[in-house]
């Protein structure tokens, strides 16, 4: 048997080309996409307004197939993170996070990451492989429908939905994985799938600056840029590809994004390292350095991990941080540790599945690290803009 097209692979105009090579018209793509997309559905025999010869045709030539998953666990809080296996023993996470009026969910877009930031435990995990657009847009079409069953929401457009807001935040350089990265944030936007608008779906990167252009070109969504430090010296050292493209380089990129962002302000991201970027004069030198750029500052309480040896600033050193910006007129939020309790590991197991007895020694290291350094651990956040 010749292998079945995941349909998932597919955004609106591919699977239109698809369609048609089964000798489809074009609205016969539309109605499969808003079945798969809008109603969750995987069943070729469910989707009733199709002629039965095409059903056929699709039983016989496709398959819609999410990433399967290896577990999925809810906080106390609400959090829901799913563990999703990825083949060849790699495993990328999928987290929700609920709030008042809005859902959010964070999706991953590579297995590892080559980025290799110091204070992050998915670059120390090294990178396996990128993620394809099935299992990128999986995680969204997953999660959506998988949270409507939970609740007992009648799939459809009608339904009511679950993820409002999308974060490119989990797993990856989402930038260097950017094909099947953009053509999932089409089909994210587009009003026969999920209908998100630009300004609610957000894409993290650690600068890659030639990319930041080109995804202001192909599809301006929210963007948010990791920078972590104040100068190129130390931002050499935290996060590597600023060698390759240094701090000048991604602010002008930035403020080149903003004449085609739906928002206007681009996200700064900096990670709080305990006496590493935390002082006041790092608050200062940011102040000086974003001047020209129209931004918010999230602040991030450094979630540790065993190897990184780094420690988190304290919160009276964030907020006195936070205070420097906010005096320079910078929006400046603190992001808050959500869903801890579920998995204190979280970002560290995924990769590791494969090996039992690595996971089990893991598990205990970090178990104990726990101890140490008290339950706030691990990378879910809550993002407030
Ligand atoms: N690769 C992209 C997106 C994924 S990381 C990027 O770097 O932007 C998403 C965010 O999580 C980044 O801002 C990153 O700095 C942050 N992060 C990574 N490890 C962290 C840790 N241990 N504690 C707190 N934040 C972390
Ligand atoms: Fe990769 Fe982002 Fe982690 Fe850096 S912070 S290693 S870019 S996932």
């Amino acid at each position: 048997m010749t292998a079945r097209t995941n349909l998932l692979n597919f955004d609106p105009a591919q699977l239109v080309a698809w369609c048609g090579e089964l000798g489809e018209k074009p609205f016969r793509a539309k109605q499969l996409q808003r079945w798969i997309h809008q109603f969750g559905a995987s069943d070729f025999d469910a989707m009733t307004d199709l002629a039965k010869s095409l059903r056929d045709k699709l039983k016989l030539h496709a398959v819609v197939a999410a990433p399967a998953v290896i577990s999925d666990h809810t906080s106390n809080d609400g959090t829901r993170k799913w563990l999703l296996d990825v083949g060849q023993g790699n495993a990328v996470e999928t987290v929700f996070i609920p709030e008042e009026n809005r859902g959010t969910l964070c999706i991953s877009t590579q297995a590892g990451c080559a980025v290799n930031c110091r204070f992050c435990s998915t670059g120390k995990q090294g990178f396996s492989r990128n993620l394809s657009m099935a299992e990128i847009i999986g995680q969204l079409w997953m999660a959506e429908f998988e949270l409507r069953r939970t609740k007992g929401i009648e799939p459809g457009p009608k339904g009511e939905r679950q993820i409002t807001n999308v974060v490119m935040m989990g797993m990856g350089e989402p930038l260097l994985n950017y094909e099947p990265t953009v053509t999932a944030l089409k089909l994210m936007l587009d009003d026969n799938a999920y209908g998100l608008s630009r300004r609610r779906v957000t894409l993290s990167t650690s600068g890659v600056v030639p990319m930041i252009d080109k995804l202001s070109q192909d599809c301006p969504v929210a963007l948010a840029v990791s920078l972590h430090a104040s100068n190129d010296s130390l931002r050499d050292n935290l996060v590597p590809l600023n060698k390759k493209y240094p701090l000048a380089e991604l602010l002008a990129a930035c403020q080149r994004y903003l004449e085609f962002a739906p928002r206007d302000f681009v996200t700064l991201e900096y990670c709080m390292l305990d006496g590493v970027n935390d002082t006041d004069a790092h608050a200062h030198e940011l102040v000086a350095l974003v001047a020209p750029l129209s931004c918010k500052f999230n602040l991030i309480p450094f979630n540790p991990f065993p190897e990184s040896g780094l420690l988190r600033s304290n919160n009276v050193r964030i907020k006195a941080f936070a205070q420097i910006l906010m005096d320079a007129g910078i929006v400046t939020t603190i992001r808050k540790t959500r869903g801890d309790d579920i998995d204190a590991a979280c970002g560290q197991l995924a990769g590791e599945v494969q090996d039992r007895t690595n996971l089990q020694e893991r598990t205990q290291k970090i178990a104990d690290y726990q101890q140490k350094y008290g339950k706030d651990f691990g990378r879910l956040v809550e993002i407030r803009e």
